[in-house]
Protein backbone atom coordinates (compact mmCIF):
# COMPACT_ATOMS: atom_id res chain seq x y z
CA UNK A 1 0.00 0.00 0.00
CA UNK A 2 2.63 2.30 0.89
CA UNK A 3 4.69 1.32 -2.43
CA UNK A 4 1.20 2.06 -4.08
CA UNK A 5 1.14 5.83 -2.98
CA UNK A 6 4.82 6.64 -3.07
CA UNK A 7 4.36 5.41 -6.67
CA UNK A 8 1.60 7.73 -7.42
CA UNK A 9 2.75 10.91 -5.60
CA UNK A 10 6.05 10.30 -7.87
CA UNK A 11 4.26 9.89 -10.80
CA UNK A 12 1.87 13.06 -9.68
CA UNK A 13 5.47 15.24 -9.23
CA UNK A 14 6.37 14.44 -12.99
CA UNK A 15 2.58 14.94 -14.55
CA UNK A 16 2.20 17.90 -12.40
CA UNK A 17 4.30 20.15 -15.20
CA UNK A 18 0.91 19.64 -17.31
CA UNK A 19 -0.39 22.24 -14.87
CA UNK A 20 2.16 25.54 -15.44
CA UNK A 21 2.06 27.60 -11.98
CA UNK A 22 0.38 30.95 -12.10
CA UNK A 23 4.15 32.28 -12.54
CA UNK A 24 4.88 30.28 -15.60
CA UNK A 25 1.16 30.86 -17.35
CA UNK A 26 2.10 34.32 -17.17
CA UNK A 27 5.63 33.91 -18.90
CA UNK A 28 3.91 31.57 -21.53
CA UNK A 29 0.99 34.15 -22.09
CA UNK A 30 3.45 37.20 -22.01
CA UNK A 31 5.44 35.67 -24.75
CA UNK A 32 2.37 34.18 -26.76
CA UNK A 33 0.70 37.99 -26.10
CA UNK A 34 3.57 39.20 -27.73
CA UNK A 35 3.73 36.49 -30.94
CA UNK A 36 0.32 37.52 -31.93
CA UNK A 37 0.52 41.24 -31.55
CA UNK A 38 3.86 41.00 -33.49
CA UNK A 39 2.44 39.30 -36.10
CA UNK A 40 -1.07 41.27 -35.97
CA UNK A 41 1.08 44.94 -36.32
CA UNK A 42 3.55 43.86 -38.76
CA UNK A 43 1.25 41.49 -41.47
CA UNK A 44 0.20 44.08 -43.75
CA UNK A 45 3.81 45.69 -44.11
CA UNK A 46 5.09 41.48 -44.80
CA UNK A 47 4.75 39.52 -47.89
CA UNK A 48 0.99 37.55 -48.84
CA UNK A 49 2.97 34.43 -49.93
CA UNK A 50 6.17 32.65 -49.77
CA UNK A 51 7.24 30.09 -51.59
CA UNK A 52 9.13 27.12 -50.61
CA UNK A 53 9.03 24.10 -48.76
CA UNK A 54 8.91 23.52 -44.75
CA UNK A 55 12.05 21.69 -42.90
CA UNK A 56 10.30 18.89 -41.72
CA UNK A 57 13.11 17.91 -39.35
CA UNK A 58 12.33 21.03 -37.58
CA UNK A 59 8.32 20.20 -37.35
CA UNK A 60 9.06 16.91 -35.67
CA UNK A 61 7.87 15.64 -32.19
CA UNK A 62 11.32 15.83 -30.36
CA UNK A 63 11.93 13.83 -27.29
CA UNK A 64 13.81 16.64 -25.50
CA UNK A 65 12.01 19.60 -24.23
CA UNK A 66 12.56 22.84 -25.70
CA UNK A 67 11.85 26.50 -24.88
CA UNK A 68 8.78 28.17 -26.08
CA UNK A 69 10.68 30.81 -27.61
CA UNK A 70 12.51 28.25 -29.89
CA UNK A 71 9.30 26.76 -30.60
CA UNK A 72 7.61 30.22 -31.77
CA UNK A 73 11.07 30.71 -33.86
CA UNK A 74 10.41 27.44 -35.87
CA UNK A 75 6.81 28.44 -35.85
CA UNK A 76 7.12 31.36 -37.56
CA UNK A 77 10.13 30.35 -40.33
CA UNK A 78 8.36 26.78 -40.93
CA UNK A 79 4.75 27.59 -40.53
CA UNK A 80 4.32 31.33 -40.72
CA UNK A 81 6.33 32.47 -43.06
CA UNK A 82 5.67 29.41 -45.82
CA UNK A 83 2.72 29.47 -48.02
CA UNK A 84 -0.02 31.79 -47.96
CA UNK A 85 -0.53 34.00 -45.19
CA UNK A 86 -4.24 33.40 -44.57
CA UNK A 87 -4.58 36.34 -42.26
CA UNK A 88 -3.00 38.92 -44.01
CA UNK A 89 -5.27 41.40 -46.19
CA UNK A 90 -3.10 40.44 -49.01
CA UNK A 91 -4.89 37.20 -49.57
CA UNK A 92 -7.15 37.84 -52.27
CA UNK A 93 -6.97 34.57 -53.91
CA UNK A 94 -8.85 31.01 -53.64
CA UNK A 95 -11.74 32.03 -50.98
CA UNK A 96 -10.16 33.92 -48.31
CA UNK A 97 -10.64 33.27 -44.73
CA UNK A 98 -11.28 35.55 -41.31
CA UNK A 99 -8.97 35.42 -38.08
CA UNK A 100 -10.48 38.03 -36.07
CA UNK A 101 -8.94 38.69 -32.72
CA UNK A 102 -11.80 38.44 -30.09
CA UNK A 103 -12.92 34.78 -31.87
CA UNK A 104 -8.94 33.56 -31.43
CA UNK A 105 -10.20 34.88 -27.10
CA UNK A 106 -13.06 32.94 -27.85
CA UNK A 107 -11.01 29.74 -29.35
CA UNK A 108 -8.59 30.31 -25.88
CA UNK A 109 -11.49 30.72 -23.40
CA UNK A 110 -13.49 27.60 -24.78
CA UNK A 111 -10.02 25.58 -24.80
CA UNK A 112 -9.24 26.15 -20.99
CA UNK A 113 -12.61 25.88 -19.50
CA UNK A 114 -12.86 22.73 -22.29
CA UNK A 115 -16.70 22.81 -22.41
CA UNK A 116 -18.50 19.34 -23.70
CA UNK A 117 -20.47 20.89 -26.33
CA UNK A 118 -21.87 17.79 -27.69
CA UNK A 119 -24.81 17.14 -25.76
CA UNK A 120 -27.28 19.02 -23.49
CA UNK A 121 -26.62 16.87 -20.61
CA UNK A 122 -22.44 17.35 -20.58
CA UNK A 123 -23.06 21.42 -21.02
CA UNK A 124 -26.30 22.88 -21.24
CA UNK A 125 -25.24 26.63 -21.40
CA UNK A 126 -22.86 25.83 -24.26
CA UNK A 127 -25.31 23.72 -26.14
CA UNK A 128 -27.91 26.05 -25.60
CA UNK A 129 -25.56 29.16 -26.57
CA UNK A 130 -24.71 27.00 -29.96
CA UNK A 131 -27.91 26.31 -30.62
CA UNK A 132 -28.87 30.57 -29.64
CA UNK A 133 -25.96 31.16 -32.79
CA UNK A 134 -27.74 28.72 -34.99
CA UNK A 135 -31.10 30.55 -34.55
CA UNK A 136 -29.34 33.97 -35.30
CA UNK A 137 -28.05 31.89 -38.63
CA UNK A 138 -32.01 31.45 -38.94
CA UNK A 139 -33.06 34.65 -38.74
CA UNK A 140 -30.46 36.31 -41.12
CA UNK A 141 -31.72 34.09 -43.65
CA UNK A 142 -35.52 34.08 -43.14
CA UNK A 143 -35.34 30.05 -42.26
CA UNK A 144 -38.06 28.66 -39.71
CA UNK A 145 -37.06 28.83 -36.02
CA UNK A 146 -38.17 25.02 -36.09
CA UNK A 147 -34.78 24.34 -38.43
CA UNK A 148 -32.54 22.34 -36.99
CA UNK A 149 -28.65 23.31 -37.48
CA UNK A 150 -25.30 22.63 -36.54
CA UNK A 151 -21.68 24.59 -36.29
CA UNK A 152 -19.39 22.24 -38.38
CA UNK A 153 -15.78 22.31 -39.06
CA UNK A 154 -16.40 23.95 -42.16
CA UNK A 155 -18.30 24.34 -45.11
CA UNK A 156 -17.83 20.46 -46.27
CA UNK A 157 -19.22 18.87 -43.61
CA UNK A 158 -22.06 21.29 -43.43
CA UNK A 159 -22.72 20.09 -47.08
CA UNK A 160 -22.20 16.79 -45.90
CA UNK A 161 -24.44 16.42 -43.32
CA UNK A 162 -27.54 18.51 -46.10
CA UNK A 163 -26.33 15.72 -48.58
CA UNK A 164 -27.25 12.95 -46.17
CA UNK A 165 -30.50 14.35 -45.15
CA UNK A 166 -31.52 14.62 -48.92
CA UNK A 167 -30.89 11.35 -49.64
CA UNK A 168 -32.37 9.60 -46.25
CA UNK A 169 -35.47 12.04 -46.61
CA UNK A 170 -36.27 10.84 -50.23
CA UNK A 171 -35.07 7.35 -49.36
CA UNK A 172 -32.24 6.99 -52.04
CA UNK A 173 -30.99 3.28 -51.13
CA UNK A 174 -30.55 -0.14 -53.11
CA UNK A 175 -32.02 0.07 -56.90
CA UNK A 176 -33.29 3.00 -56.31
CA UNK A 177 -29.84 4.85 -56.54
CA UNK A 178 -28.92 4.29 -60.26
CA UNK A 179 -32.15 5.70 -61.21
CA UNK A 180 -31.88 8.81 -59.02
CA UNK A 181 -30.79 12.21 -60.63
CA UNK A 182 -29.37 15.49 -58.77
CA UNK A 183 -29.27 18.34 -60.38
CA UNK A 184 -26.38 20.78 -60.36
CA UNK A 185 -24.04 23.52 -61.76
CA UNK A 186 -21.24 22.45 -63.11
CA UNK A 187 -19.44 25.57 -60.84
CA UNK A 188 -20.74 23.65 -57.73
CA UNK A 189 -17.99 23.43 -55.33
CA UNK A 190 -16.15 20.10 -55.26
CA UNK A 191 -16.80 18.98 -51.72
CA UNK A 192 -20.42 18.08 -52.75
CA UNK A 193 -19.41 15.64 -55.69
CA UNK A 194 -17.07 14.61 -52.59
CA UNK A 195 -20.11 14.62 -50.71
CA UNK A 196 -22.36 12.50 -52.59
CA UNK A 197 -19.72 9.76 -52.99
CA UNK A 198 -19.46 9.49 -49.17
CA UNK A 199 -22.83 9.05 -48.71
CA UNK A 200 -22.91 5.74 -51.23
CA UNK A 201 -24.56 7.76 -54.31
CA UNK A 202 -21.52 7.43 -56.31
CA UNK A 203 -24.01 6.00 -58.48
CA UNK A 204 -26.58 8.15 -59.22
CA UNK A 205 -27.63 10.41 -62.01
CA UNK A 206 -25.27 13.93 -62.33
CA UNK A 207 -26.59 16.53 -64.71
CA UNK A 208 -24.58 19.28 -64.76
CA UNK A 209 -27.08 22.45 -65.75
CA UNK A 210 -26.64 24.89 -68.63
CA UNK A 211 -25.22 28.59 -67.05
CA UNK A 212 -25.92 31.97 -68.65
CA UNK A 213 -23.29 34.37 -69.46
CA UNK A 214 -22.71 35.38 -65.77
CA UNK A 215 -22.29 31.69 -64.64
CA UNK A 216 -25.73 30.75 -63.09
CA UNK A 217 -28.09 28.06 -63.43
CA UNK A 218 -29.95 28.51 -66.67
CA UNK A 219 -33.43 27.71 -65.21
CA UNK A 220 -35.38 26.76 -68.32
CA UNK A 221 -32.61 23.53 -69.13
CA UNK A 222 -33.32 23.09 -65.36
CA UNK A 223 -37.07 22.53 -65.90
CA UNK A 224 -36.42 20.49 -69.30
CA UNK A 225 -34.07 18.30 -68.20
CA UNK A 226 -36.41 17.49 -65.59
CA UNK A 227 -39.36 16.45 -67.60
CA UNK A 228 -37.26 14.36 -69.70
CA UNK A 229 -35.87 12.84 -67.06
CA UNK A 230 -39.07 11.70 -65.32
CA UNK A 231 -40.89 10.80 -69.14
CA UNK A 232 -37.70 7.85 -68.97
CA UNK A 233 -38.74 6.74 -65.69
CA UNK A 234 -35.76 8.13 -63.68
CA UNK A 235 -36.05 9.79 -60.20
CA UNK A 236 -35.43 13.06 -60.16
CA UNK A 237 -34.99 13.98 -56.27
CA UNK A 238 -32.32 16.90 -55.42
CA UNK A 239 -31.37 20.16 -56.94
CA UNK A 240 -28.18 22.18 -55.68
CA UNK A 241 -27.73 26.06 -55.85
CA UNK A 242 -25.21 28.28 -54.96
CA UNK A 243 -25.54 31.05 -53.15
CA UNK A 244 -21.71 32.50 -54.53
CA UNK A 245 -19.88 29.92 -56.69
CA UNK A 246 -16.11 29.60 -55.78
CA UNK A 247 -14.70 30.60 -58.92
CA UNK A 248 -16.72 33.62 -60.61
CA UNK A 249 -18.73 34.37 -57.22
CA UNK A 250 -22.06 33.95 -58.84
CA UNK A 251 -25.50 33.79 -57.08
CA UNK A 252 -28.06 31.47 -59.49
CA UNK A 253 -31.58 32.52 -59.62
CA UNK A 254 -32.63 31.26 -55.80
CA UNK A 255 -36.36 31.57 -55.95
CA UNK A 256 -36.85 30.23 -59.29
CA UNK A 257 -34.85 27.42 -58.72
CA UNK A 258 -36.70 26.87 -55.39
CA UNK A 259 -40.51 26.89 -57.10
CA UNK A 260 -39.28 24.35 -59.81
CA UNK A 261 -37.50 21.87 -56.92
CA UNK A 262 -41.29 22.85 -55.40
CA UNK A 263 -42.94 21.58 -58.34
CA UNK A 264 -41.30 18.42 -58.81
CA UNK A 265 -40.62 17.74 -54.79
CA UNK A 266 -36.95 17.61 -54.93
CA UNK A 267 -34.44 18.31 -51.83
CA UNK A 268 -33.54 22.01 -52.62
CA UNK A 269 -29.94 22.58 -51.28
CA UNK A 270 -27.85 25.39 -51.33
CA UNK A 271 -24.76 25.87 -50.64
CA UNK A 272 -23.85 29.35 -49.39
CA UNK A 273 -20.24 28.89 -48.21
CA UNK A 274 -18.62 31.74 -49.48
CA UNK A 275 -21.28 34.10 -50.60
CA UNK A 276 -24.44 33.56 -47.99
CA UNK A 277 -23.22 36.14 -45.49
CA UNK A 278 -23.84 39.53 -48.37
CA UNK A 279 -27.34 38.56 -47.67
CA UNK A 280 -26.68 40.79 -45.10
CA UNK A 281 -26.21 43.66 -47.36
CA UNK A 282 -28.45 45.87 -48.07
CA UNK A 283 -27.82 46.38 -52.20
CA UNK A 284 -27.49 42.37 -52.26
CA UNK A 285 -31.19 41.62 -50.76
CA UNK A 286 -32.79 40.77 -53.91
CA UNK A 287 -30.34 38.53 -55.39
CA UNK A 288 -30.86 36.48 -52.12
CA UNK A 289 -34.38 36.33 -52.38
CA UNK A 290 -35.62 32.60 -52.30
CA UNK A 291 -32.95 31.23 -49.87
CA UNK A 292 -35.49 30.79 -47.53
CA UNK A 293 -37.01 28.10 -49.50
CA UNK A 294 -34.35 25.89 -49.54
CA UNK A 295 -34.74 22.81 -47.99
CA UNK A 296 -30.97 23.12 -46.52
CA UNK A 297 -28.43 25.35 -46.41
CA UNK A 298 -24.69 25.77 -45.84
CA UNK A 299 -22.71 29.01 -44.87
CA UNK A 300 -19.30 29.35 -43.74
CA UNK A 301 -18.63 31.64 -40.78
CA UNK A 302 -14.93 31.29 -41.80
CA UNK A 303 -15.42 33.21 -45.10
CA UNK A 304 -18.24 35.78 -44.81
CA UNK A 305 -17.81 36.83 -40.56
CA UNK A 306 -14.22 36.46 -41.04
CA UNK A 307 -13.93 33.68 -38.30
CA UNK A 308 -10.62 31.94 -37.98
CA UNK A 309 -10.74 28.69 -40.17
CA UNK A 310 -13.03 25.78 -38.48
CA UNK A 311 -16.57 26.78 -38.30
CA UNK A 312 -19.11 26.39 -41.13
CA UNK A 313 -22.40 26.07 -40.60
CA UNK A 314 -25.92 24.02 -41.89
CA UNK A 315 -29.71 24.62 -41.26
CA UNK A 316 -32.34 21.97 -42.35
CA UNK A 317 -35.80 22.65 -41.89
CA UNK A 318 -36.52 18.79 -41.60
CA UNK A 319 -35.10 17.81 -38.30
CA UNK A 320 -36.26 14.14 -38.94
CA UNK A 321 -34.68 13.60 -41.93
CA UNK A 322 -31.01 14.74 -40.34
CA UNK A 323 -32.16 12.42 -37.21
CA UNK A 324 -32.27 9.62 -39.55
CA UNK A 325 -28.60 9.23 -39.91
CA UNK A 326 -27.12 11.00 -37.50
CA UNK A 327 -29.30 10.47 -34.20
CA UNK A 328 -28.47 7.27 -32.00
CA UNK A 329 -28.71 6.00 -28.11
CA UNK A 330 -26.21 3.77 -26.89
CA UNK A 331 -26.25 2.36 -23.57
CA UNK A 332 -23.18 4.28 -22.13
CA UNK A 333 -25.27 7.50 -23.19
CA UNK A 334 -28.49 6.86 -21.22
CA UNK A 335 -27.76 9.95 -18.47
CA UNK A 336 -27.13 11.78 -21.31
CA UNK A 337 -31.39 12.58 -22.01
CA UNK A 338 -32.26 15.73 -24.41
CA UNK A 339 -34.42 19.11 -22.93
CA UNK A 340 -35.74 20.73 -25.59
CA UNK A 341 -32.54 21.73 -27.13
CA UNK A 342 -31.38 19.59 -30.08
CA UNK A 343 -27.92 17.60 -29.17
CA UNK A 344 -25.48 18.80 -31.48
CA UNK A 345 -24.03 15.15 -31.26
CA UNK A 346 -27.74 14.20 -33.09
CA UNK A 347 -27.27 16.25 -36.34
CA UNK A 348 -23.37 15.86 -36.96
CA UNK A 349 -21.17 12.69 -37.38
CA UNK A 350 -19.37 14.25 -34.25
CA UNK A 351 -19.54 13.54 -31.19
CA UNK A 352 -17.16 14.97 -28.96
CA UNK A 353 -16.19 18.42 -30.69
CA UNK A 354 -14.64 21.55 -29.86
CA UNK A 355 -16.79 24.13 -28.10
CA UNK A 356 -16.88 26.54 -31.86
CA UNK A 357 -19.99 28.44 -30.72
CA UNK A 358 -17.94 30.58 -28.28
CA UNK A 359 -15.79 31.81 -31.24
CA UNK A 360 -18.71 33.43 -32.74
CA UNK A 361 -21.18 34.64 -30.18
CA UNK A 362 -18.38 36.54 -28.39
CA UNK A 363 -17.66 38.69 -31.40
CA UNK A 364 -21.00 39.59 -32.85
CA UNK A 365 -21.93 40.21 -28.87
CA UNK A 366 -18.74 42.21 -28.48
CA UNK A 367 -18.49 44.03 -32.21
CA UNK A 368 -22.31 43.86 -32.70
CA UNK A 369 -23.32 42.98 -36.38
CA UNK A 370 -22.76 46.27 -37.57
CA UNK A 371 -18.83 46.41 -38.40
CA UNK A 372 -19.45 43.13 -39.68
CA UNK A 373 -22.28 44.52 -42.36
CA UNK A 374 -19.51 47.45 -42.83
CA UNK A 375 -17.03 45.02 -43.40
CA UNK A 376 -19.09 42.86 -46.32
CA UNK A 377 -20.03 46.02 -47.94
CA UNK A 378 -16.55 47.16 -48.19
CA UNK A 379 -15.24 44.08 -49.79
CA UNK A 380 -18.31 44.73 -52.72
CA UNK A 381 -16.97 48.06 -53.20
CA UNK A 382 -13.15 47.17 -53.18
CA UNK A 383 -13.96 44.50 -55.72
CA UNK A 384 -15.68 47.24 -58.09
CA UNK A 385 -12.61 49.23 -57.38
CA UNK A 386 -9.74 46.92 -57.97
CA UNK A 387 -11.46 46.14 -61.20
CA UNK A 388 -11.69 49.81 -62.75
CA UNK A 389 -8.13 50.27 -61.59
CA UNK A 390 -7.09 46.59 -63.86
CA UNK A 391 -9.13 48.00 -66.75
CA UNK A 392 -7.06 51.67 -66.51
CA UNK A 393 -4.10 49.40 -67.03
CA UNK A 394 -5.17 47.77 -69.65
CA UNK A 395 -6.69 44.23 -68.40
CA UNK A 396 -9.80 42.57 -69.43
CA UNK A 397 -11.90 42.07 -66.69
CA UNK A 398 -14.95 39.10 -66.26
CA UNK A 399 -18.56 40.00 -66.21
CA UNK A 400 -19.95 42.61 -63.75
CA UNK A 401 -19.59 40.07 -60.37
CA UNK A 402 -22.70 39.17 -58.18
CA UNK A 403 -20.46 39.44 -55.29
CA UNK A 404 -16.65 40.10 -54.54
CA UNK A 405 -15.07 37.15 -56.80
CA UNK A 406 -13.96 38.47 -60.37
CA UNK A 407 -11.17 37.66 -62.59
CA UNK A 408 -9.32 39.22 -65.10
CA UNK A 409 -6.49 38.81 -68.10
CA UNK A 410 -4.09 40.67 -69.92
CA UNK A 411 -4.90 40.89 -73.52
CA UNK A 412 -1.05 40.32 -74.48
CA UNK A 413 -2.07 39.18 -78.33
CA UNK A 414 -0.52 36.03 -79.29
CA UNK A 415 -0.65 33.08 -77.00
CA UNK A 416 -2.83 34.84 -74.00
CA UNK A 417 -3.16 31.97 -72.03
CA UNK A 418 0.98 31.17 -71.77
CA UNK A 419 1.07 35.24 -71.33
CA UNK A 420 -1.27 35.28 -68.46
CA UNK A 421 0.62 31.90 -67.16
CA UNK A 422 3.95 33.60 -66.70
CA UNK A 423 2.27 37.09 -65.47
CA UNK A 424 0.59 34.66 -62.61
CA UNK A 425 3.64 33.07 -61.86
CA UNK A 426 5.29 36.25 -61.41
CA UNK A 427 3.17 37.09 -58.84
CA UNK A 428 3.64 34.26 -57.13
CA UNK A 429 7.18 34.85 -57.24
CA UNK A 430 6.31 38.46 -55.65
CA UNK A 431 4.13 37.56 -53.26
CA UNK A 432 3.21 41.03 -52.24
CA UNK A 433 -0.08 39.94 -52.29
CA UNK A 434 -1.39 36.68 -52.99
CA UNK A 435 -4.10 36.15 -56.20
CA UNK A 436 -5.07 32.51 -58.13
CA UNK A 437 -6.14 31.54 -61.18
CA UNK A 438 -8.76 29.49 -62.87
CA UNK A 439 -9.67 28.59 -66.38
CA UNK A 440 -13.19 30.21 -68.01
CA UNK A 441 -14.21 28.08 -70.95
CA UNK A 442 -10.24 27.00 -71.59
CA UNK A 443 -8.86 30.48 -71.12
CA UNK A 444 -6.71 30.95 -68.55
CA UNK A 445 -7.62 34.18 -66.00
CA UNK A 446 -6.18 35.35 -63.07
CA UNK A 447 -8.86 35.29 -60.16
CA UNK A 448 -9.80 37.69 -57.60
CA UNK A 449 -11.39 36.70 -54.14
CA UNK A 450 -12.08 39.90 -52.13
CA UNK A 451 -13.01 38.88 -48.48
CA UNK A 452 -10.29 39.52 -45.81
CA UNK A 453 -11.63 41.65 -43.58
CA UNK A 454 -8.05 42.94 -43.50
CA UNK A 455 -8.21 43.91 -47.32
CA UNK A 456 -8.52 47.58 -47.80
CA UNK A 457 -7.99 50.18 -50.28
CA UNK A 458 -4.35 50.23 -49.44
CA UNK A 459 -4.57 46.49 -50.29
CA UNK A 460 -6.14 46.76 -53.66
CA UNK A 461 -3.68 50.12 -54.55
CA UNK A 462 -0.36 48.21 -53.94
CA UNK A 463 -1.70 45.04 -55.62
CA UNK A 464 -2.39 47.17 -58.70
CA UNK A 465 1.42 48.52 -58.11
CA UNK A 466 2.86 44.85 -57.51
CA UNK A 467 0.76 43.76 -61.12
CA UNK A 468 2.21 46.74 -62.82
CA UNK A 469 5.64 45.34 -61.88
CA UNK A 470 4.82 42.02 -62.89
CA UNK A 471 3.26 42.90 -66.43
CA UNK A 472 6.35 44.95 -67.50
CA UNK A 473 8.77 41.86 -66.06
CA UNK A 474 6.33 39.13 -68.41
CA UNK A 475 6.59 41.61 -71.37
CA UNK A 476 10.22 41.80 -71.08
CA UNK A 477 10.51 38.35 -71.38
CA UNK A 478 7.81 37.86 -73.82
CA UNK A 479 10.16 40.11 -76.16
C1 LIG B 1 -15.18 27.09 -49.28
C2 LIG B 1 -16.37 26.51 -49.91
C3 LIG B 1 -16.81 25.24 -49.58
C4 LIG B 1 -16.05 24.30 -48.67
O1 LIG B 1 -16.01 24.80 -47.39
P1 LIG B 1 -14.80 24.44 -46.40
O2 LIG B 1 -15.10 25.34 -45.26
O3 LIG B 1 -13.54 24.81 -47.14
O4 LIG B 1 -14.86 23.02 -46.07
C5 LIG B 1 -18.00 24.79 -50.14
N1 LIG B 1 -18.67 25.56 -50.99
C6 LIG B 1 -18.26 26.80 -51.36
C7 LIG B 1 -19.07 27.60 -52.31
C8 LIG B 1 -17.09 27.31 -50.82
O5 LIG B 1 -16.67 28.54 -51.18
Amino acid sequence: MKNLTNSILALEQISAALEPTLVERELLNKDIQQYANEFIDSTESKLSYYKGDPDSSQLGISTNKKELKELLKIYTSEVVEKGINPASGGHIGYIPGGGIYTAALGDFLASVTNEYAGMYFGSPGAVTMENEVLDWIKSVFNFPKTAIGNLTSGGSIANLIAVTAARDKHQIKNELVTKSVIYLSPQIHHCLHKAIRIVGLEDVQIRLLKLDDYFRIDVDSLEEQIKKDITEGLNPFMVVASAGTTDTGAVDPLKQIGDIAQQNNLWYHIDGAYGGFFILCESKKELFKGIEKADSLVIDPHKGLFLPYGIGAVLVKDKESVFHSHHYTANYMQDAHENGQINPADVSPELTKHFRGLRMWLPLNLHGIDPFIACLNEKLLLTTYFREELKKIGFMVGPEPDLSVSYFWYPSGGDENAFNEKLMENIHNDGTVFLSSTRIDGQYVIRMAILSFRTKKITIDKTINMIEKCLADTKQIEN
